[in-house]
């Protein structure tokens, strides 16, 4: 239960779903988490959840799309906390449009906040993260949209790719600081994002199909797979990706 006794861990993203899960089993593995999103009234659940069991949190205000904000949001960690060990870059919105019908503001929102987030996020916390004596765990939230194409998810798909591109690429460019950046690729995971699927009997009878494991994800199958990239024990393992799908895609 100690695996993270100590480390400070930001988890954009974490007022819901994906980033809840990772932000409450960090917590209860003994991380101080920096609980983070764009609306700071979204915060308590999770807070009190992690408060409940002991855990340490704090919750800084941060729109990854941002710039500063994501300057700010490494500056008010180093504030707090005064280091920085674990990044997991979950954020993330999806829209689902078919190409020709896709409105540039809707192709602009989702690499906005699914890309240019990531490459925010992971540049500013180097600046920190390098001075660490013990390096650093980086942890992009990909998704099975980064391996394969689906149809009305032109942006995503676009964004999802180039996380896995930027997860190898910047494992090459940190790894001399000791910090090692991997991927996720979540399947279909239950969350407010995919209630429009996962409510729709219909639309999940087929999705079940492919799937080895008869059920749709939950967020703490993803928390997991963030405990085992975020543990001291994984310095060997870096510029990969960790597909977590219950057996969707290995056989596609
Ligand atoms: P949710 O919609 O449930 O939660 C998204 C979280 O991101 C919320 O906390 C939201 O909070 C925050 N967020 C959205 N935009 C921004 C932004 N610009 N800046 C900061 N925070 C933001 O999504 P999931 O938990 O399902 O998804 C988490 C990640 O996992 C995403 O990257 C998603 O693409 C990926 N993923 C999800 C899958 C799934 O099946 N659910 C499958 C594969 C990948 P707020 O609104 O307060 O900003």
């Amino acid at each position: 239960m100690d695996e993270l006794i100590g480390k400070v861990a930001i988890i954009t993203g974490s007022s819901r779903g994906i980033g809840a899960g990772i932000a409450k089993l960090f917590a209860s593995e003994g991380a101080k988490v920096i609980v983070s999103s764009r609306d700071a009234s979204n915060y308590q659940p999770i807070l009190n959840q992690i408060k409940s069991k002991k855990g340490e949190a704090y919750c800084i205000e941060c729109d990854v799309s941002k710039e500063d904000d994501v300057k700010m949001l490494m500056e008010q960690t180093i504030k707090k906390y005064g280091t920085v060990d674990i990044l997991v870059n979950n954020a993330g919105v999806f829209e689902q449009a078919s190409v020709e019908e896709m409105k540039t503001e809707t192709w602009k929102k989702v690499l906005h906040t699914d890309l240019d987030g990531v490459f925010f996020c992971t540049k500013y916390v180097t600046n920190y993260m390098k001075k660490n004596k013990t390096g650093g765990r980086i942890i992009n939230i990909s998704s099975v949209a980064g391996l394969f194409g689906f149809g009305g998810s032109a942006a995503y798909c676009a964004a999802k790719f180039a996380v896995v591109g930027f997860t190898k690429a910047t494992a090459i460019d940190l790894c001399k600081y000791g910090i090692t950046v991997n991927a996720i690729c979540p399947g279909l995971i239950e969350t407010d994002m995919t209630k429009g699927f996962t409510n729709d009997k219909k639309t999940m009878e087929a999705f079940m199909q492919p799937l080895l494991v008869k059920r749709a994800g939950l967020p703490e199958d993803i928390a997991k797979g963030a405990l085992y990239l975020a543990s001291e024990g994984t310095s060997y393992v870096t510029g990969t990706t960790l597909v977590i799908d219950g057996g969707w895609t290995g056989h596609l």
